[in-house]
């Protein structure tokens, strides 16, 4: 359709000033940080003295570098060579869950599968791993004290279009419709120092460029869900 046409231009926009701009920081960051290693050996035993500060420095031009890589990254659609693999979502769930499990095993999560999906998608892996560490990762962040996270995939139709809905619960936190409105908002975070805000925006990209959609429940004190859809691989 139109809207959707309109939509993958956008996409391919944004796109293409984000690869710039991601580009052009990366290049005075690397010089901050080679300057910053210079005043420091330059200050000598002084250095000392601001050490906490010197890494503080540090840890936040990482991130700001780690931010710019992972737009890099997935801003532009990748060029893929000869026929996209066509594969079952709980095969990419299972890739993804060792990645995340020592973080799980932090606090007490219970993980609980349902693998109902019969149906194939053609979604890069890599870009659908991608989208389930960043909501696996939330969920973990918004429960602290341990809680369950629930992974269910089953065929579901959007407009009639067969597909597949992956689904993502935890009993964390919750969220007030404030935070709902805006999660999928660029930079917008809750977590402080911690939280770079780019999950959710770069999840949202990825799936939509696939076709597919991204939608969230949330009840404060109780718990949220991300429902991702993905039309079937023709
Ligand atoms: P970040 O995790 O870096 O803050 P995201 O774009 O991934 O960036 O998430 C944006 C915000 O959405 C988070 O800061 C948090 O407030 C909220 N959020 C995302 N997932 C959850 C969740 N499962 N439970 C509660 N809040 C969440």
């Amino acid at each position: 359709t139109t809207k959707q046409l309109i939509m993958s231009e956008k996409l391919a926009a944004i796109g293409e000033i984000t690869a710039g701009v991601a580009h052009e920081i990366n290049n005075p960051i690397a010089v901050i940080q080679g300057n910053l290693e210079v005043i420091q050996s330059i200050v000598g035993d002084e250095a000392d003295k601001a050490r906490g500060e010197f890494k503080l420095i540090d840890q936040q031009l990482m991130r700001i570098s780690e931010m710019v890589t992972n737009l890099l990254k997935f801003s532009k659609p990748q060029e893929y060579a000869g026929v996209l693999e066509r594969y079952n979502p709980a095969d990419i769930i299972g890739d993804t869950l060792p990645l995340v499990r020592h973080l799980l095993k932090k606090t007490t999560i219970m993980i609980e599968r349902e693998d109902h999906a019969s149906r194939l998608i053609a979604m890069p892996r890599t870009e659908l791993q991608q989208v389930l560490i960043n909501l696996i990762v939330n969920a973990f962040h918004a429960m602290p004290q341990g809680g369950k996270l629930v992974l269910r995939t089953f065929d579901s139709e959007t407009d009639r279009t067969p597909g597949i809905t992956i689904e993502v619960s935890d009993t964390g936190s919750g969220m007030e419709p404030d935070v709902v409105n805006r999660i999928f908002d660029a930079f917008f975070t809750t977590k402080r120092r911690e939280g770079t805000g780019l999950g959710l925006s770069i999840c949202q990209m990825l799936v939509t460029r696939q076709g597919g959609t991204i939608a969230v429940t949330s009840k404060p004190g109780e718990g949220t869900t991300f429902t991702v859809w993905l039309p079937e691989a023709a």
